[in-house]
């Protein structure tokens, strides 16, 4: 699904900060070599992490869903000085990429990637973390919130990706299925908690940003 036209959303990258080399080689390789290369955030969705990470300024970033590490790359230019990022993922086969990638960053120090399932690692993570990006498997997306609600300082915040999901949120009573299902409670559940508020961003897929009161 093209969530913009297509001139428009040309338009809109060519009015949007440039990726850098490393990330537009990313972007390239990605394309090239891995399956569904449309996870990836990409130009514009990675732009405004980034913009969202240097206005957050956090010490401490949680990224759930690593892929071949583009997101993390531009979430990572909004750390503080010192200040690092924690990023994991199930898929060991895009490990040697990943790891690839952050090496030649200006981040490699600060990242601390992780092969495995998020579900088991983050109950053993500490705290706090002031920027969580929440972006693997979909079905999980409510207890990821729970999860990481623990770990996020009140000022804090949670992003979460593709929460418009193609627009299938929007399909009821037809057919659904287990990965729809979830983020519609993700976020009916964001939007009646009472400990945070929130915006959907209409960026790209959709992203969920939260703030906790
Ligand atoms: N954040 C990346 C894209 C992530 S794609 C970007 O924007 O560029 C989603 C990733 O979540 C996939 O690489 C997949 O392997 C990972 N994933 C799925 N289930 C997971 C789990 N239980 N634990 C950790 N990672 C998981
Ligand atoms: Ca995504």
């Amino acid at each position: 699904m093209d969530f913009l036209p297509v001139e428009l959303e040309a338009y809109v990258t060519a009015h949007t900060r440039p990726e850098s080399e490393l990330l537009k080689k990313l972007n390239r390789e990605t394309y090239a070599k891995v399956l569904m290369p449309r996870m990836l955030s990409g130009h514009l969705q990675g732009q405004v992490l980034r913009m969202l990470s240097l206005m957050i300024k956090p010490r401490a970033i949680l990224e759930i869903g690593t892929y071949t590490g583009y997101s993390a790359l531009c979430l990572a230019e909004g750390l503080r000085d010192g200040g690092k990022l924690i990023t994991m993922d199930i898929n060991e086969e895009l490990a040697p990429m990943a790891q690839r990638y952050f090496a030649e960053s200006p981040y490699s120090s600060r990242i601390d990637y992780r092969v495995g399932n998020a579900v088991e690692i983050i109950p053993t993570l500490e705290g706090p973390f002031d920027l969580v990006f929440i972006d693997a498997d979909k079905v999980n997306y409510p207890a990821y919130f729970e999860m990481v609600m623990k770990l996020v300082p009140s000022g804090g915040f949670i992003i979460a990706d593709n929460v418009l999901w193609s627009g299938k949120v929007l399909d009821n009573g037809g057919k659904t299925d287990p990965d729809t299902e979830a983020i519609k409670q993700f976020n009916d559940l964001v939007s009646n908690d009472e400990r945070v508020e929130n915006v959907l961003f209409t960026i790209r897929d959709g992203l969920m940003v939260v703030r906790k009161k």
